[in-house]
């Protein structure tokens, strides 16, 4: 079968943009060379909606940040996806860093950001509770908003997927298939497909992908990692969404809520060699952990419960985003989405979708699009008497799998068979925030992975936290051989 499009990646700009085509009659091949979707950068980052004031003004991420901003609160209504406008605050913590809010304020206007205000010290200090009392002034952006990245990336694709998009999980690009100099299909570790549009939407290997397409081979993505420390929602509760001011290394270490109240304190900004290096240092861990001090510092070290690290996609020379259209005859080119991309990829799709329009693209929509996602609610958000009659219909909605998070049986069911299966822990994680508590995980793991093992019949020692070796079991277990 030949495709319409075949995009590389499942991160957010893949899914988005996976769904904006097949509100069209096209068919749609989306490949993802993980063992699930939205495993890259868009489930490691800060998930801050940018409002859009950071952006050098004339670049596309400036163009794509404020309308991706805008097109947000639309679509996580349509698809449900957890997400709130609480506004962000860049502070100035001595007089020496003012003029740089003032610079931020004029650039967000110029950017047409809505909203933005200059705070004094002390109205700072008043909105801010717990802010560092060297607070001397800020910028608030009202439309800058939290989300929740994991939701956003797997409601987007699995909306596209309901629609008729193709996924293909463990499938990784190796090389483009040619004819008379115009892309025509990919190779891949599954064999060859065939399609009149190819698209990178590949993250961190963009750069690789575009050179292969014969493009740009003087532009690289220097991959430069950001670490986090998460706070115990028990035990610290902030609820601001604050950013220090900037410097030449980006936007700084941040304090903010997320959309599932835990406190997150990073990035840090470190280039990297290695763009698999997506591990936490003692080093990265001390400097995320002293800048949040800085900016808020009234916690402990103690209340500590994961951390994480990303690695954000930044193309050199231009630190631009770079979207093209047809340079190479069938191919799309989406590389160099490093932050503010999460808050930009709504726009990018709309972007792209546009050059096509532009390029005679048959845009014909189709009267069975469903652009609604019908929410599969946790058991822990259904009244009692909902609960009562959920567990009627099946006990397995009685039996408590996590208990931090409250995660019972049935609802890791609903994803084990929902349209895109959860076949990993992780899948698992990220689709019910299961194991992301106190304990991160130490009382659901043996539970889980008998389930996985159950339904998904095989051994306990095939059961993965993310595909790949990342078994949980080696060797049998207290003499167990039966496993
Ligand atoms: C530390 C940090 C903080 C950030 N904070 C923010 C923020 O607060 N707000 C914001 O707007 N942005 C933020 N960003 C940026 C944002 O996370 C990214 O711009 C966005 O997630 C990029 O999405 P993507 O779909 O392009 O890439 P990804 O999510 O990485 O998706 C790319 C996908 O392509 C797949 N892939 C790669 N190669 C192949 C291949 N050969 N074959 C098949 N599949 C392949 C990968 O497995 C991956 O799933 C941050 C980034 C970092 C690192």
């Amino acid at each position: 079968m030949r495709y319409d499009y075949i995009i590389i990646g499942s991160g957010i700009v893949g899914s988005l943009l996976g769904r904006e085509l097949v509100r069209y009659s096209f068919r749609v091949l989306m490949i993802e060379k993980g063992s699930d979707i939205g495993m890259g950068t868009s489930a490691a980052n800060s998930a801050i909606i940018h409002a859009g004031y950071d952006p050098k003004p004339g670049t596309l991420k400036a163009k794509l940040n404020v309308r991706g901003n805008m097109l947000w609160d639309h679509l996580a209504t349509e698809l449900g996806i957890p997400f709130k406008k609480k506004g962000s605050y860049v502070v100035a913590l001595v007089p020496e860093e003012l003029p740089k809010l003032q610079e931020l304020y004029e650039q967000g206007k110029h950017n047409g950001v809505p909203g933005l205000r200059l705070l004094s010290g002390e109205e700072t200090r008043e909105k801010i509770p717990g802010i560092s009392p060297h607070a001397c002034g800020s910028l608030f952006a009202p439309t800058a908003g939290i989300i929740d990245p994991f939701q956003a990336n797997f409601f987007a694709c699995e909306n596209a997927v309901i629609n008729g998009m193709e996924l293909r999980l463990g499938t990784a690009f190796v090389d483009f298939l040619w004819e008379n100099g115009a892309i025509v299909g990919i190779q891949t570790n599954a064999g060859e497909f065939r399609s009149r549009w190819v698209i990178n939407a590949a993250g961190i290997h963009a750069d690789e992908i575009m050179h292969k397409a014969g493009i740009h081979a003087d532009y690289h993505i220097q991959p430069r990692r950001g670490q986090y420390v998460v706070l115990d929602r028990n035990v610290f509760s902030w609820d601001k969404v604050v950013f220090p001011c900037p410097n030449e290394q980006g936007k700084g270490i941040l304090v903010a809520t997320t959309m599932h109240g835990n406190t997150l304190i990073g990035p840090t900004s470190e280039n990297v060699e290695n763009k698999q290096a997506l591990f936490t240092t003692e080093e990265g861990l001390k400097q995320a952990i002293e800048g949040g001090k800085r900016l808020v510092p009234n916690w402990d070290s103690r209340w500590i419960i994961a951390q994480y690290a990303g690695i954000r996609a930044t193309l050199f020379p231009t630190k631009d985003f770079l979207i093209e259209v047809g340079e190479v005859p069938g191919f799309i080119n989406i590389c160099g989405i490093d932050s503010p991309g999460y808050a930009s990829a709504p726009a990018i799709a709309e972007y792209v979708i546009e050059k096509l329009r532009e390029k005679g693209e048959p845009l014909l929509p189709r009267h069975d699009f469903n652009p609604i996602r019908e929410p599969r609610r946790l058991f822990k958000h259904l009244s009692p008497e909902e609960r009562r009659r959920c567990i009627q219909k099946d006990p397995a909605y009685g039996r408590i799998v996590c208990r931090c998070e409250e995660i019972t049986e049935g609802d890791l069911l609903a994803e084990i068979r929902g349209p895109i299966p959860a076949r990993t822990y992780d899948a698992l994680k990220r689709r019910t925030w299961l194991g992301t508590g106190r304990c991160q995980g130490s009382f659901d793991f043996s539970r889980v992975i008998e389930i996985l093992a159950r339904e998904n019949h095989t051994s306990y020692y095939q059961v993965t936290k993310k595909g790949g070796n990342s078994r949980f079991v080696f060797s049998p277990v207290r003499g167990r051989d039966d496993l």
